[in-house]
């Protein structure tokens, strides 16, 4: 623990916890984080496998007028998805091994458009991703409960 407690509250400030016990529940603090986070914004979200990432994409890019929840599916395979015309980048860098697979993808043209863009397993390439973002991490807690911490860099 910090014995400064000026730092302390300048964390607490940028930090911000939710749980949730559905994938509905996790859609409902998506809609809820884009009251404070305005694109243009970088978002990581961390989490194994099935712990909800892209179920929260859906609750963001409903609220951002993108998508409907159910036209946000999983990226895996095609790696980059765009909602409302680039209000929303989904990204999902599972499948990728190799920063210079990550750089062929043209990230950068993205991240100077005003866009949402949402990152799955960005973590694992953090040279290639602007300081400036937000991390938002999900941690199974039961079956269905999760545990979702935002903390803006
Ligand atoms: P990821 O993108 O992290 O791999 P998905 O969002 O694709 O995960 O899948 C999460 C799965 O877990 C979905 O089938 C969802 O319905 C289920 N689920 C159960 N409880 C929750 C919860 N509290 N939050 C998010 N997803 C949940
Ligand atoms: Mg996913």
């Amino acid at each position: 623990m910090s014995n400064d407690p000026g730092k302390n509250q300048e964390d607490e400030d940028r930090m911000h916890e939710f749980t949730t016990l559905s994938g509905a529940d996790t859609i409902e603090v998506g809609r809820q984080l884009v009251r404070v986070l305005k694109p243009p914004q970088l978002l990581i979200l961390r989490g194994d496998l099935g712990t909800g990432k892209t179920t929260l994409v859906k609750g963001i890019a409903q609220a951002l007028d993108a998508a409907e929840a159910d036209e946000v599916t999983s990226p895996t395979f095609t790696l980059i998805h765009e909602y409302g015309e680039g209000r929303v980048y989904h990204v999902d860098l599972y499948r990728l091994d190799e920063p210079r697979e990550v750089a062929t993808l043209g990230l950068e043209e993205i991240f100077d458009r005003d866009s949402m863009v949402l990152i799955e397993w960005g973590e694992r390439f953090p040279r290639l991703l602007p300081a400036n973002r937000t991390e938002i991490r999900i941690r199974p807690v039961g079956e269905d409960e999760r545990e979702i911490e935002v903390r803006q860099t």
